[in-house]
C-alpha cells in the first residue's frame, strides 16, 4: 500500500479543492473541454473584453448563477462536510478555484477564494472596495464608498488569481498537499505539486479522472465521485 504517506506526522495540509466538489451540489461550472459555461461562451461572460462590450449580459449570467446558488436546491455535499470535519484534526487550509460559499457553510474555517467570490462585488476604482452581495446586480450600481461601477468578485481569464501572497505562504509551510475535484490545468494550481514533490512532502490527487498531473502526486484516490472519495480520503487520514 502506497498509502503510508498518511501516518506520517502531518499537522497542517494544503487543501485545493475545484468543480469536482461543488458538482454534487448541483452546480454547474465551466468546463474548459466546450468553452461554454451554462451555454455561454466564455470570452462573453469570463473575460473583461465581455464585460467591456455588454455588461449586462454579464450582469444577467451572475445574477442567474447567485440566485441558483442561493436557491434550496443547492447545500453542502458529502465531500464539503468531510473537508470541514478535518479541521477537527489538523490545520487544514482550503484554497478553492470555486467561486461558490459552499465551503464555508459546511463549516470549513479556512477558504481562500482564488478565483473570487459570487456572493460578492467589487468597485471597478478601487480593487479593495469589496462589498457582499446576495441580490441582483445591474449597472446602476455603484460603490458606496467612492461611487465607482460594481463588478461581480469572480476572477476572469486573463487576470490575476487573488490571495498569492497567503497561498504562496500556505505551500511553503503546511506538511500535505491535496488536490481535490481539479485537473489542476489552471495555473498556479498546476505547479503546487512540483514544489510540495521537490520539498520531499507528501501529496494526493482525488479526482473522477486521472488528470495530466496524475504521475505526480504519490497517492490518487480515482474514479469515484467526491461525495465518495473525499470521504474515502479523510478516513484514510484519520486512519478510520
Ligand atoms: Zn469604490
Amino acid at each position: 500500500m502506497k498509502n503510508n504517506i498518511f501516518n506520517k506526522n502531518i499537522k497542517s495540509i494544503l487543501c485545493l479543492t475545484g468543480a469536482g466538489v461543488d458538482a454534487e451540489s448541483n452546480i454547474k461550472t465551466f468546463r474548459g473541454s466546450d468553452g461554454t459555461w451554462e451555454g455561454h461562451d466564455i470570452y462573453n461572460v469570463a473575460h473583461p473584453d465581455g464585460w467591456k462590450r455588454d455588461k449586462d449580459l454579464v450582469n444577467s449570467f451572475y445574477n442567474e448563477r447567485r440566485s441558483h446558488l442561493l436557491s434550496p436546491s443547492v447545500k453542502p455535499n458529502k465531500a464539503h462536510y468531510a473537508l470541514a470535519e478535518l479541521d477537527k484534526y489538523f490545520e487544514f487550509n482550503i484554497v478553492t478555484q470555486n467561486i461558490s460559499d459552499l465551503h464555508k457553510r459546511a463549516g470549513s474555517k479556512t477558504v481562500i477564494q482564488m478565483h473570487g467570490n459570487l456572493l460578492s462585488v467589487f468597485c471597478e476604482n478601487n480593487r479593495e472596495h469589496i462589498f457582499e452581495w446576495k441580490k441582483n446586480l445591474s449597472t446602476n450600481d455603484f460603490c458606496p464608498k467612492c461611487g465607482g461601477l460594481l463588478r461581480v468578485n469572480v476572477v476572469w481569464f486573463s487576470e490575476q488569481v487573488l490571495h498569492m501572497d497567503k497561498i504562496d505562504e500556505l505551500i511553503k509551510t503546511s506538511d500535505m498537499f491535496v488536490s481535490c475535484g481539479t485537473s489542476s490545468l489552471v495555473a498556479p494550481a498546476n505547479t503546487i505539486v512540483e514544489i510540495f514533490k521537490q520539498m520531499n512532502k507528501p501529496t494526493v490527487e482525488i479526482n473522477l479522472e486521472r488528470t495530466v498531473s496524475s504521475d505526480l502526486f504519490d497517492y490518487g484516490l480515482y474514479g469515484k465521485p467526491a461525495t465518495v472519495s473525499v470521504v474515502e480520503f479523510k478516513n484514510l487520514l484519520l486512519d478510520k
